[in-house]
């Protein structure tokens, strides 16, 4: 979907207009892909826009940060603000928040110390990330693997890890379907190339540990919270490519993808081919939460404060 372009961006604490969010050819970061950021949610409630798990993605922002020993020059609690700030000022509801925080323009060569530190927030309009997402996605095992364990941290979320996920997502299209399943250096279930994946067998979930190089996804750790609150037993547990195939329910989870069915897996089909129950149950609490339809008992829904459109440069 082509970007759907919004009136601001936050830069380093100022509004500034969007064809203005630029940066030169030469920062680090298009040369050497130093950058870590986030994809986070608002949801349309009646009273206003609601952030879904602010405070979860902004940590997680400054954890990648940190593990690329990024200096961040903003707070955690500034950071929280000014998508708050942006969200509000460009008044796009629902819409999709990406906090980006990059080395820029300063000097040449891998050695990142010496370029200065930029921090973007851009919003937009954003739907549904994955075709046919209601009646369950056909999806496929990468030939490509996952990013190994101590050769890109798979913890972080930086654009670098995303040259892995590129070759996933363009060969799973490029073969018809929507999506691809990467399995780990020792051939283990990792992740999509945008998502965390689930599965169901035996009435029993089950989802790769984080030392299966999968990033820690928000929406992994909601579902495995809800799955509590629904009383379904949750496993973390290394699973073998073959579980997909005996799998009674396999579904991933994401900010983009929120959850969505997997219909089959390299055209075998999961279970009788329709959401299976614990996928559908899951799915409809999400939803209730994200929704404003249930109470939002865990705590996860940050209002936009409403108010006038904040003037650029404010
Ligand atoms: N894995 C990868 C590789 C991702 O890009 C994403 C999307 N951020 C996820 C998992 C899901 O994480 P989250 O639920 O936090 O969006």
């Amino acid at each position: 979907m082509a970007i759907q372009k919004s009136e601001h961006i936050w830069h380093n604490g100022k509004l500034i207009p969007w064809d203005e969010a630029k940066i030169h050819v030469m920062a680090h970061v298009v040369n050497y892909g130093s950058s870590v950021f986030e994809g986070i949610r608002a949801y349309d409630h009646a009273s206003g826009p609601m952030i879904f798990r602010l405070a979860e993605h902004v940590q997680r922002l400054l954890d990648s940060a940190k593990i690329y020993r990024i200096e961040v020059p903003f707070t955690r609690d500034e950071i929280s603000q000014a998508i708050l700030q942006v969200v509000q000022a460009n008044g796009i509801n629902p819409c999709y928040v990406r906090p980006i925080i990059l080395r820029g323009y300063g000097e040449v060569g891998v050695n990142p110390f010496k370029s200065p530190t930029d921090v973007y927030i851009a919003n937009y309009a954003w739907g549904k990330y994955l075709a046919g997402a209601d009646q369950g996605v056909d999806v496929c095992v990468s030939s490509w693997t996952r990013i190994a364990p101590n050769t890109l941290p798979a913890m972080a979320k930086s654009a670098a890890n995303y040259m892995n996920s590129q070759l996933i997502k363009m060969e799973a299209i490029l073969n018809g379907y929507v999506e691809g399943i990467a399995l780990d250096a020792s051939g283990y279930v990792s992740e999509g190339s945008g998502e965390n994946l689930f599965l169901v067998r035996q009435g029993k979930l089950m989802t790769a540990p984080l030392g299966n190089s999968v990033l820690p996804g928000i929406t992994r750790d909601t579902i495995i919270q809800l799955a509590g609150d629904l009383g379904i037993p949750v496993v973390e547990q290394m699973l073998p490519r073959e579980m997909l195939y005996i799998a009674d329910e396999v579904f991933f989870t994401g900010t983009a993808a929120e959850v969505t069915p997997i219909r089959s897996v390299d055209k075998i089909t999961v279970g009788s081919g329709a959401p299976g129950p614990i996928t559908k149950a899951l799915q409809k609490e999400f939803f209730a939460i994200v929704k404003g339809d249930t109470s939002d008992r865990h705590g996860w829904l940050t209002p936009v404060p409403v108010g006038s459109k904040q003037p650029v440069g404010a």
